[in-house]
């Protein structure tokens, strides 16, 4: 828990501005006048920055993992404005993150190594497939799934050259 003897600054968690402490037992904040207890305060800014961190954390280590796998497999960067990523999350558990946070994720992991700029992506599908229940593929790939009989959660990543199909990239291999 954050000790609050040196801090002056607050955060309102109503308005967002910060400001000047001038109660140390029950924090006003001076735009706004929303009040909060200091307890609470050291609560809830507890909580945010656990969650801050986890965040930062977890998103660093797997952009780490994406980027190592995808340097070993991927040759060359894709060079027009062509590239099409499908994003497969296979989970049993609840999800840490929504698909929006992993396809950045991936986004930014695979910059220079499929592509060399995300703002080379023109199509980008991420689906999530819960394992708490029956999955039907219906596009008939096959080896989305065949990772299932040894996973219980894995990002199955797809990114190919719409155009010049010779360096179509293919998990599979
Ligand atoms: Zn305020």
């Amino acid at each position: 828990m954050p000790d609050m003897k040196d801090v002056s600054y607050a955060l309102c968690f109503n308005c967002a501005s910060v400001y000047k402490i001038s109660n140390k037992n029950q924090l006003k904040c001076s735009y706004c006048k929303h009040c909060v207890d200091i307890e609470l305060y050291k609560k809830i800014l507890g909580f945010a920055k656990t969650a801050v961190h986890f965040g930062y954390v977890y998103r660093k280590k797997y952009e780490e993992i994406i980027n190592n796998i995808s340097k070993r497999i991927i040759p060359n960067p894709i060079i027009g404005n062509t590239v099409e990523i499908r994003l497969d999350y296979f989970h049993i558990n609840k999800r840490l993150m929504d698909m929006d946070n992993i396809a950045k994720c991936v986004l930014d992991a695979l910059t220079g190594i499929a592509y060399v700029d995300d703002r080379q992506v023109i199509l980008q599908a991420a689906t999530a497939h819960s394992l708490a229940s029956i999955i039907i593929i219906t596009n008939g790939i096959v080896d989305l799934i065949k990772p299932l009989a040894q996973y219980e959660e894995y990002l199955f990543i797809r990114v190919r050259n719409v155009i010049d199909t010779s360096t179509v990239y293919d998990k599979r291999k």
